[in-house]
């Protein structure tokens, strides 16, 4: 089946990345939200995102018309069944299951029945929500990264009843978008939570046992093993809150001490210290170019 209309719900911080890419990428984008005033907020991110990529075209490929054309791509709506000629319906509203089940099975009515749902849910099971819906066998996980825009990786995610063509449209779709899709099941956190939580988690737990301080820790990582950030500045980028909930849901599922969260984390969180957008987390953000370890 070939996309050429894609339906987004939700335009927070991951929805409007979606639409963005897939309206750069050549796609009609309808976008649903709750309300004018979310669309607004997220269009103008998508504003400011594609203009900075236009200030290096040859870098991006962004050139200022490629820019203008994109907008033009983008629609946002608060009716949803402005989605009803959609071929693929990419949901990112908020992690909770019961919303997006009941999103689902409102637009199952609405959408064309042979176009894709997919979720981009990070840790709630893809085959309960298609579940809510009559089409099971047309349901699929598209697990993308933040920020879209940048971030390469797409996890395409199938369950036991998504059938072939759907997984294969899907990964194809993926990879239209300039993405690196892998395949993965519907086992939660994927492939990259399901290692990059527990190493996180074991990160606190480290430092709750005194093998080093936060910033020893972070510059151990960095610096021993290549990666761009240390795990603290990562889970504050992550935010706290956001990883705390997703442990809960692994561990949950796992029952293993690995996806359990250490009580410093549920400290920060019950503080409100949810890192880098509360302003405080592991690290103190007065100055956000120069973050000071809390502890
Ligand atoms: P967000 O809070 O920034 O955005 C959610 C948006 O959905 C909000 O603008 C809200 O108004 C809208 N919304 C809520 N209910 C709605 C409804 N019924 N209809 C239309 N719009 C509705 O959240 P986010 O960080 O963009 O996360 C969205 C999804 O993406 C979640 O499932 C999350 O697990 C997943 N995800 C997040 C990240 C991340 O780093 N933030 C990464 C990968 C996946």
């Amino acid at each position: 089946m070939q996309i050429k209309k894609v339906g987004v719900l939700g335009c927070g911080l991951m929805g409007s990345g979606i639409a963005q890419v897939s309206a750069t990428a050549g796609y009609d984008v309808t976008v649903l939200e709750q309300e004018q005033r979310f669309l607004d907020k997220g269009f103008a991110g998508i504003e400011k995102s594609l203009a900075k990529f236009a200030e290096k075209p040859d870098k991006t490929g962004i050139t200022p018309e490629k820019v203008k054309e994109a907008r033009g791509r983008l629609k946002g709506v608060t009716d949803r069944n402005a989605l009803a000629d959609c071929d693929i319906v990419i949901e990112a509203i908020i992690e909770n299951v019961e919303e997006k089940k009941k999103m689902f099975s409102a637009l199952d009515g609405i959408v064309k029945k042979d176009a894709i749902f997919a979720s981009n849910t990070s840790s709630i099971s893809i085959t309960e929500v298609a579940a809510a819906t009559k089409r099971p066998d047309r349901f699929v996980g598209l697990h993308f990264f933040n920020p879209v825009p940048l971030m390469k990786l797409v996890e395409v995610v199938r369950t036991i009843a998504t059938s072939d063509q759907a997984f294969e449209t899907a990964y194809e779709f993926g990879k239209s978008l300039g993405k690196v899709p892998v395949r993965t099941s519907d086992k939660t956190g994927f492939i990259v939570n399901r290692l990059l939580v527990p190493y996180l988690l074991d990160a606190i737990r480290a430092y709750e046992e005194g093998v080093g301080s936060i910033p020893d820790i972070d510059n151990a990582m960095k610096l021993g093993c290549g990666y761009p950030m240390g795990p603290f500045t990562l889970l504050d980028f992550v935010g706290l809150d956001t990883t705390y909930y997703i442990t809960h849901v692994m561990f949950d599922e796992f029952k293993e001490r690995r996806f359990a969260s250490p009580p410093l984390l549920k400290r920060l969180v019950m503080a409100g210290w949810y890192g880098r957008k509360s302003g405080k987390g592991f690290y103190d953000y007065k100055d956000p170019n120069n973050p000071v370890p809390c502890f």
